[in-house]
């Protein structure tokens, strides 16, 4: 566990999806060694026009967006550059995830190597959830990874496979001081219904890969009684402390 790490719970608005609203969260990570956010929520393009940066995928996902719940003006009002961020974690790169990208110019861009490969290899948005014009940037410096990766080596920060919402989706284990282990599901467990095994995860691709995801994290899960903190449930978010609170 590292002293000193801090955990900070931000949304980027809302997704009307069905009649739900639920939040898009993105998380900003303070290591000793650096800062890291993880994912970035929604892109700025969709504050200001939705359907000219989603297309078709903006009928089916209502985004409620202001201009300054972008993840920079968030991160602004704590006083961090995005020249001074060390990492992005990517839990994967659907549309509701990518809004930190072309913004950190310093940052790393660290995604699961099937994901790239899978979001680059992406059709048509509406069948994939990728809009390329969110990754597919020169500027990026991207790390692929494969397996399983401790971001700092130091056992703080661990980011999980967890493969089947997207073909190389990660959840994140945080472990802080006071607080003790944190899980980031991401979309591997939308929200507790999921979890709880009473609705199915959202298995863009693949089913199989999805369950058995969510299942290896329920098992990490009943090993270290983590908080959880669902991919997309406004529930459970309403019973977390968003940031300026931070978890120690
Ligand atoms: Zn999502």
């Amino acid at each position: 566990m590292a002293a000193g790490l801090e955990l900070y719970l931000f949304d980027s608005g809302t997704l009307g999806l069905g009649g739900v609203e639920v939040p898009v969260p993105f998380y900003l990570l303070r290591h000793p060694q650096g800062d890291v956010l993880v994912d970035g929520g929604n892109p700025l393009a969709v504050a200001r026009d939705p359907h000219a940066h989603w297309g078709a995928l903006a009928d089916i996902f209502e985004v409620h967006m202001a201009e300054q719940q972008h993840c920079v003006a968030q991160l602004a009002r704590f006083g961090i550059a995005p020249d001074s961020a060390r990492y992005v974690v990517q839990t994967h790169l659907h549309i509701d995830h990518t809004g930190a990208l072309g913004h950190f110019p310093n940052a790393t861009v660290v995604v699961h190597a099937r994901e790239l490969q899978a979001a680059r290899g992406a059709e048509s948005p509406e069948a994939t959830g990728y809009v390329r014009e969110d990754f597919d940037r020169p500027d990026l410096r991207w790390h692929t990874v494969d397996g399983e990766f401790d971001l700092f080596d130091d056992g703080a920060i661990r980011l999980i496979e967890t493969p089947g919402h997207s073909a190389g989706h990660m959840s994140l284990v945080v472990t802080l001081h006071d607080t003790g282990p944190v899980m980031l599901t991401a979309d591997a467990a939308d929200n507790r219904a999921q979890w709880e095994g009473r609705a199915h995860p959202r298995a863009l691709s693949s089913r199989e890969d999805a369950s058995r995801s969510l299942e290896s994290l329920r098992q990490i899960a009943r090993e270290l009684d983590p908080l959880i903190v669902f991919g997309h449930d406004p529930e459970n978010w309403s019973g977390l402390s968003r940031a300026p609170h931070r978890y120690t």
